[in-house]
């Protein structure tokens, strides 16, 4: 699950959750991203990170390294989620619900779920994040 930040052309900016980064493209290629304005459908996507600053002012280069320092922590993230907790996959759902109503012994999980999935889980109350699944670099 990824959450975006994303921009319209009109200036709004929303949010919304995607099960990848492919299926954003997907979408965006189709124009089947509309914002409220109902005027364009040209949305742009931004990492949701607080170290990403989109400013006018900012440089290129300046940019680009602040790109791949995310890149750099997001990657730190994944190794950091890999080796902490338990890749249950497409149960991740039903075993987040069975933790958290105390079935289960607490432990930190990861996985896959789908927006109205992870909509579902935040209504009952039950805490969970997502953040974008960087593939590693070699480097
Ligand atoms: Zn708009």
């Amino acid at each position: 699950m990824i959450k975006y930040q994303l921009k319209c052309e009109c200036g709004k900016e929303f949010e919304s959750w995607f099960s990848n980064s492919e299926e954003f493209d997907k979408l965006e290629k189709k124009k089947m991203l509309s914002c409220i304005c109902g005027v364009s459908n040209k949305i742009s996507k931004q990492i949701m990170a607080p170290q990403v600053v989109a400013s006018k002012n900012t440089d290129n280069n300046k940019q680009q390294a602040v790109y791949k320092n995310v890149q750099k922590k997001l990657e730190d993230l994944r190794s950091y989620i890999e080796k902490n907790a338990e890749y249950v996959g497409d149960k991740f759902v039903s075993e987040v619900r069975s933790i958290h109503y105390d079935k289960k012994k607490a432990r930190n999980i990861y996985g896959h779920a789908s927006s109205e999935e992870t909509n579902e889980l935040i209504e009952e109350g039950i805490e969970v994040s997502s953040i974008p699944w960087v593939k590693k670099t070699d480097s």
